[in-house]
């Protein structure tokens, strides 16, 4: 069993739009009543609860004029953000506001209430949505999402459950395949020595960007040209983000039908944000690509492997394994392995070596906790390929993975062959 929402644009007549709004402003205004009220709650007592919204309605009458569980899930949303608060996963819930906050609302479906009919999308107080349905919606509607953006443009994401994942049954390759997040130019380094041909859409953008902020700042507060202006800055960024999701979905997709095993490493993005990569980390949406590489792999019967995140990738050298401690420093770009002289890109490196651990894990994970056919002891060394390298002296053997996929490993250098 698995959800997966789809989105389409819908285009509401105008007394739906209205209704729309007012139901996002709605949501907004009892999530912030909500929160409020807690902060006095625990001012007051040193706890708090969040409440049902049924008691802001006698107050504000309005609020019934919109649908109800809309306004449920902005409770439900306040209590999500509360207990991510309470396990020290987020910071303190904030105001949602006007300007700022995701322009939403959710509805669930309740006694087929939400459903298509005749080419159009039937919702809760709306009825019947034109709505431009580009691909087939499968499985069972759970709950639906509209939201409107920047731009003014309105789409609805609904949720299903599908009673069994979609798999497309694809050849093996015998390839495998690591892939290495980069800071340095491109957005990510395969393996296999190819580059990702990315196309840095908001770096080319920065230009244009910066003439029409330019343009923007010259003219008058709430002048037409103002409001001219600002759709089309907004329009421009959604232009970017579009180009930027296709290309994702694309090369997401190319990768999951290629090869059979994709290794990517477990960095924290948010760390990595904070260390001041933030622009490359959130304008090119690495953490976007790897979760469509996973989804993508799992439909495909690929093995998705995300290696540990204390695995030394870009320290172990790829060739003889010999950690090098000068590889701490971020800014050592390209340098050669002390012990068998190699040189090494550090990021074409890394790469290799999550190869090279996605390849041992799926193999281990297969033999666990039997030893392997080499004498490795694979209870000590599953997922921890430096026990692996120091384990050393053992002859060439052949393992074959959980998907058949047959790995010549060579100890103590570990040459790994797919083949
Ligand atoms: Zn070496």
């Amino acid at each position: 069993m698995g959800f997966r929402a789809y989105k389409y644009r819908i285009y509401p007549t105008t007394q739906q739009l209205e209704l729309i709004d007012k139901t996002i402003g709605s949501s907004r205004f009892v999530y912030n009543m909500l929160l409020s009220d807690c902060k006095k709650q625990y001012e007051e007592t040193g706890h708090s609860v969040v409440k049902s919204p049924a008691y802001l309605k006698t107050e504000y009458e309005w609020l019934k004029e919109v649908d109800s569980l809309a306004l449920c899930n902005a409770q439900m949303n306040l209590k999500t953000a509360y207990n991510k608060f309470f396990k020290k996963e987020t910071n303190f819930p904030v105001f949602h506001s006007k300007k700022n906050s995701r322009q939403s609302y959710t509805t669930n479906n309740v006694n087929n209430s939400i459903r298509i009919e005749n080419g159009k999308l039937k919702l809760p107080k709306l009825g019947l949505v034109k709505t431009v349905f580009h691909r087939y919606c499968y499985g069972k509607i759970k709950s639906a999402t509209i939201s409107k953006t920047k731009s003014g443009k309105y789409y609805v994401s609904i949720l299903t459950e599908q009673s069994r994942p979609k798999i497309i049954e694809s050849e093996m390759t015998g390839k495998t395949l690591g892939v290495d997040m980069s800071f340095h130019g491109d957005f990510a380094v395969y393996s296999d020595g190819k580059i990702t041909n990315f196309p840095n859409y908001y770096l080319k953008a920065q230009r244009e960007l910066a003439r029409l902020n330019r343009k923007f700042a010259r003219t008058k507060p709430d002048s037409k040209n103002h409001y001219k202006l600002k759709l089309r800055i907004a329009r421009y960024y959604e232009k970017l983000s579009n180009q930027l999701k296709d290309w994702h979905e694309k090369e997401s997709l190319r990768i999951a039908k290629e090869f059979d095993v994709i290794t990517f490493e477990d960095i924290n993005l948010k760390i990595m944000a904070q260390m001041g990569h933030g622009k490359k980390v959130f304008n090119n949406g690495f953490g976007r690509f790897r979760g469509l590489v996973e989804r993508k792999s799992n439909e495909h019967l690929r093995e998705f492997i995300k290696a540990n995140k204390w695995f030394p990738s870009s320290q172990i050298c790829n060739v003889c394994g010999f950690r090098n401690p000068i590889t701490k420093n971020l800014q050592v770009l390209n340098y050669d392995c002390p012990k068998c002289g190699t040189r090494h890109n550090r990021d074409i490196n890394a790469s290799k070596n999550l190869r090279l651990y996605g390849e041992i894990v799926s193999v281990t994970e297969v033999l666990t906790p039997k030893k392997s056919a080499c004498g490795w002891d694979c209870k000590t060394c599953k997922k921890e390929f430096c026990s692996l390298i120091q384990a050393g002296s053992c002859e060439t053997s052949k393992i074959v993975t959980s998907n058949n996929l047959v790995i010549q490993v060579t100890s103590p250098c570990l040459q790994v062959e797919g083949s």
